[in-house]
């Protein structure tokens, strides 16, 4: 008499999930959120005026504000660590440790074909 294994293995499915996420789409710029909002929204305390505001840098341990962003293009470079990018999409992707598409997709820039 065979007994049916129950449990963790015996409910998993047959196929892999991760073939079915959809791959089709496209990156909506326009969609990104303002530099400002986005910044102020994670907990960057921007100083300063004129072209380049300063933040404490998130990606190392700052003391200081090392982080230079732009308000326009939402442009950042740290004058420590080195991180930089040209976008908020950019930022989100190395902050959270994302794909281009999965930083798209939660920032509401990515439109689903
Ligand atoms: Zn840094």
């Amino acid at each position: 008499m065979e007994i049916q294994r129950k449990g963790a293995t015996g409910n998993r499915p047959q196929y892999n999930t991760r073939a079915h996420y959809k791959q089709s789409g496209s990156f909506n710029k326009a969609a990104l959120p303002p530099p400002a909002d986005y910044f102020a929204q994670r907990g960057l305390k921007l100083t300063g005026g004129g072209e380049w505001r300063n933040a404490i840098c998130p990606f190392h341990d700052d003391t200081k504000p090392s982080l230079r962003v732009r308000l326009d293009t939402g442009g950042f470079r740290c004058m420590v660590c080195g991180a930089h990018g040209g976008d908020v999409l950019a930022f989100h992707q190395q902050r959270y440790g994302l794909s281009f598409k999965q930083a798209a997709q939660q920032l509401g820039a990515w439109r689903v074909a």
